[in-house]
């Protein structure tokens, strides 16, 4: 699934190849896409800004329409400069000239206005993002201490609304980074542990952004063993989504 740092890099290719441009062509060729019979309401319109909050994103058109995607387990954005479409039938095809930003698959793909979409409630519930401006570090530390004080660290770390953007693989390399066994509960951690580990999944996530790859640590290291001590990489599924945790039972405690 694709994670906020992915998102966030996908709205800024977006930005740099349509931002202010208006849509030539906006259409929904397939019919299980939820915008087949409204995505022609984006044509003529201009670009004025994508944006990524969390694994969400959100794009700003002129006459106060937003367009709200999600894309889930499978959904997918292919963005060209070169006016090269890809093979499937996609859910939303934006073009402006050459460039183009297509859609296919997803969780969540909608157009609003501009109140309705600063008033969703999913996106209200949202935790701080650490890729956006003015991230505070320390008010997402007491977040995380407050909201998940009784869970597992690795569990909590995927609940959105403490921190927004972060998956399975940011976890478990904020963890690792962090040298922090994802298992302990979050109210067993020292108030420097729990920064350290909100500070390690702002840096994961910055480099990521900055380098287009993620630091490679302990996830789905189980069969190269930990990058630090050489030692096995355990992994078992964790929280009620049983996504595998991977950490290193020797480097994390
Ligand atoms: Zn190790």
């Amino acid at each position: 699934m694709p994670e906020g740092d992915t998102v966030h890099s996908l709205a800024g290719r977006i930005n740099l190849l349509l931002g202010g441009r208006e849509m030539g062509i906006a259409d929904a060729p397939n019919p299980r896409s939820p915008l087949h019979q409204r995505a022609p309401e984006l044509e003529g319109r201009t670009l004025e800004l994508a944006e990524a909050l969390g694994k969400h994103m959100l794009i700003h058109f002129s006459g106060a329409l937003v367009l709200h995607s999600h894309l889930g387990m499978n959904g997918r954005w292919w963005i060209a400069a070169d006016g090269e479409w890809p093979r499937a039938r996609p859910w939303l095809r934006l073009a402006s000239g050459p460039a183009l930003a297509v859609q296919t698959g997803g969780r969540l793909l909608r157009l609003s206005s501009e109140v309705r979409a600063r008033n969703d409630p999913t996106l209200r519930a949202l935790g701080p993002d650490p890729l956006r401006a003015g991230f505070d570090l320390e008010a997402a530390a007491r977040r995380l201490r407050s909201l998940g004080a009784d869970r597992e660290l690795g569990e909590a770390l995927l609940d959105q609304r403490i921190l927004a953007g972060i998956g399975n693989a940011i976890r478990n390399e904020a963890c690792f980074a962090a040298r922090i066994d994802p298992w302990r509960r979050v109210v067993d951690l020292s108030a420097v542990e729990i920064e350290g580990v909100v500070r390690e999944a702002e840096r994961i996530m910055q480099v990521s952004l900055s380098d287009g790859q993620r630091p490679r640590g302990v996830h789905r290291a189980d069969r190269r063993g930990c990058p630090a001590c050489g030692g096995p990489v355990s992994a078992r599924g964790q929280g009620d989504a049983n996504r595998t945790a991977f950490w290193c039972p020797r480097c994390q405690r």
